[in-house]
């Protein structure tokens, strides 16, 4: 079954530069999706139209087969991750993960129960206590991720999430991904444009050029030798 679906998605910026020409795909509940090709490629475009912080020139997105194209992102079940996380600074750790849950009035012991699954997870259970400021690039990373994974959305969406962080960082928190992914199994699109970093994550990879899909496939379909 797809969750994700995008039919036809084009994207003209005033000043003429089609950004996204013509993309559809479909993303499989539970799939791990990577969306790579060079910068300027269009990425981040489709990224925010699924979100909805964009909106579409031509085509339509659909999620789970409701066409939510002219959705405000509110509406959307849809969490997103930028490489420049944005925690909130006079709140801890628990609390940034923990606010969305807030918000939506869970319930004190679930919310917390919840907060305490994911952030083991992310290997910030010691540091709940703590303030972004006293963090490392990595740990604000993680924390970003878990705030955006603790309500359990039905879409995630990453944008470059590592591309600030040292290679070696970039390394585990890659092991990271993958370990919550099998976890939760939330349906993912994933923004990069590191080649290596599509083949560890993505179960299938979409190949971006100039806002053209150019392949798609499984990692072994795209780059095994012919
Ligand atoms: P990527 O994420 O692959 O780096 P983007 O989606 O950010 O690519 O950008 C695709 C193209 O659209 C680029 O040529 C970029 O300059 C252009 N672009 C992105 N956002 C805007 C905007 N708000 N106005 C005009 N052009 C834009
Ligand atoms: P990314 O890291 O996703 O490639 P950019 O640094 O290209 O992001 O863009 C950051 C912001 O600037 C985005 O909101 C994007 O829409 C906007 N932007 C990018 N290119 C242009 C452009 N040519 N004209 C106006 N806005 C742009």
């Amino acid at each position: 079954m797809s969750v994700v679906r995008l039919e036809h998605l084009t994207k003209t910026f005033p000043g003429g530069t089609t950004a996204v020409d013509d993309l559809t795909l479909t993303i499989d509940d539970g799939e791990f999706l990577v969306l790579v090709g060079p910068s300027g490629c269009g990425k981040s475009t489709v990224l925010r139209m699924i979100a909805g912080l964009e909106a579409v020139s031509g085509g339509a997105v659909s999620i789970d087969d409701e066409d939510v194209t002219d959705w405000p992102p509110k509406l959307r079940d849809i969490a997103m991750v930028f490489q420049n996380y944005a925690l909130y600074p006079h709140m801890t750790v628990q609390e940034n993960m923990g606010f969305a849950l807030k918000l939506r009035h869970m319930d004190k012991a679930e919310a917390s129960e919840k907060v305490n699954d994911t952030a083991g997870l992310l290997g910030l259970s010691t540091l709940l206590d703590r303030k972004p400021a006293a963090l490392s690039g990595g740990q604000r990373q993680r924390v970003a991720m878990g705030r955006a994974l603790v309500r359990r959305p039905r879409v995630f969406l990453l944008d470059e999430p590592l591309s600030n962080l040292d290679a070696k960082l970039r390394v585990s928190m890659r092991a990271e991904l993958s370990r919550l992914h099998q976890r939760y199994r939330i349906t993912t699109v994933y923004v990069t444009h590191d080649q290596v970093e599509a083949m560890t994550l993505g179960d299938r990879i979409a190949v971006l050029d100039r806002g053209r899909l150019q392949q798609v496939g499984t990692p072994d379909e795209l780059y095994r030798e012919p």
